[in-house]
């Protein structure tokens, strides 16, 4: 367990937590509250396996770690941001995604963020704490619960919601653990996403499970980032590449740069061409998703337009670089990236595409 207040909760107990929680009862119990919370999304007063007693116990003794305070839902219900507000009052926020073809859920790792970066509205808000595993993990439980009753099983997991997942990497691992084994989620499907904090890159690099790394790269030189993303100051570009080619080299997966279009900084053809240097760089070549700038109360600079982007896009395939334009989804509940303030934001007037 690793918790940042002093109680535990239901999920921050992995089953050896569980069966020293249970101690008495059989050992089978722990599978069977194991199989009901992770793969049939119950609540403990819904496991019916266990006696009743049981279900009581945990109820009082392990509580839930996330208080539901609202959603909201997308025009086209294909999105749902949840609201929930943690032990000491701070509030995060979690993103389920439902695609023809796939089911994603966003989580955030901690409340607010320490990073900086202005454009991002987590990043305008500050810093209030990391989020345990059990806080992590009880997320994608919830939205797993809501997509099942929507007949819909989640498939993908990003670590893109509130907070900087490698600054708090211990309670991501633990979570990623769960996720991977508990619910069934495969590691390819699990994608963590950094701003590029080094150590956490290399300790990642170390953990057993080969999952998806995404650096938030937005500059692929010193100046322009160091003012784009401030803790680029602390590891700069040359030694975040030397970890990023590390990490590829111990997983052998795909690395992912993300880059948030912003207009005339970093949109221009020089910064096409200095990101094709850079993903060529690697022995692996870097795919490059590229994110339309989304409007936040707290950065009046404006996102490059529809058709910036798409040059920018075609540039860089044309330098021989594997890129792509993400899908914007939920900016009318601000739910998509760099959105995310848990309710701070206020209105949005700026909206482009
Ligand atoms: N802290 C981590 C993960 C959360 S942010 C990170 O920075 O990677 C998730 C993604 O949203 C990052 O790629 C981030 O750079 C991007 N993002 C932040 N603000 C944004 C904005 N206003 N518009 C588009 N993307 C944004
Ligand atoms: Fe934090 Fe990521 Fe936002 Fe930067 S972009 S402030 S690292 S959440």
């Amino acid at each position: 367990m690793n918790r940042t207040t002093t109680m535990p909760t239901l999920f921050d107990c992995t089953r050896d937590d569980l069966a020293r929680h249970l101690d008495g009862h059989p050992r089978y119990r722990v599978d069977q509250i194991f199989q009901a919370l992770y793969r049939e999304f119950k609540f403990p007063a819904e496991i019916t396996t266990i006696p009743l007693g049981l279900r009581t116990t945990l109820e009082s003794t392990l509580p839930t770690a996330l208080e539901y305070v609202t959603e909201s839902v997308s025009d086209d219900g294909s999105t749902v941001k949840f609201l929930w507000q943690l032990d000491g009052g701070s509030r995060i926020e979690t993103v389920l995604m439902l695609y023809p073809d796939r089911s994603t859920v966003c989580v955030s790792t901690q409340a607010g963020c320490a990073m900086g970066c202005g454009f991002c509205a987590t990043g305008q808000a500050g810093f209030t704490r990391h989020l345990s595993s059990g806080e992590i993990i009880e997320q994608v439980v919830r939205a797993a619960r809501r997509a099942h009753e929507l007949g819909r099983r989640v498939s993908n997991l990003v670590y893109m919601g509130m907070g900087e997942p490698l600054a708090n990497e211990d309670a991501v691992w633990a979570s990623l653990e769960r996720v991977h084994d508990d619910i069934g989620i495969s590691a390819r499907h699990l994608t963590v996403s950094t701003v590029g904090i080094v150590p956490g890159i290399q300790r990642l690099a170390e953990r057993p499970l080969p999952v998806n790394l995404a650096v938030s790269l937005h500059a692929a030189n010193d100046t322009l980032r160091n003012e784009l993303v401030p803790i680029n100051r602390r590891y700069p570009l040359a030694v975040l590449i030397q970890a990023c080619g590390h990490y590829l080299e111990q997983k052998g997966r795909r690395l992912t740069f993300e880059w948030a279009l912003i207009s005339d900084v970093n949109d221009r053809t020089q910064d096409a061409l200095e990101l094709a240097d850079l993903c060529r760089s690697l022995r692996i070549p870097a795919h490059v998703n590229l994110i339309p700038l989304n409007p936040t109360p707290g950065y009046l600079v404006q996102g490059s337009s529809r058709q910036r982007v798409q040059e920018f896009c075609s540039h860089l395939q044309s330098l021989g670089v594997n890129a792509t334009i993400r899908r914007n989804r939920g900016t009318d509940i601000a739910a998509a990236c760099g959105q995310l303030a848990a309710g701070r934001s206020v209105k949005i007037t700026s909206r482009r595409s």
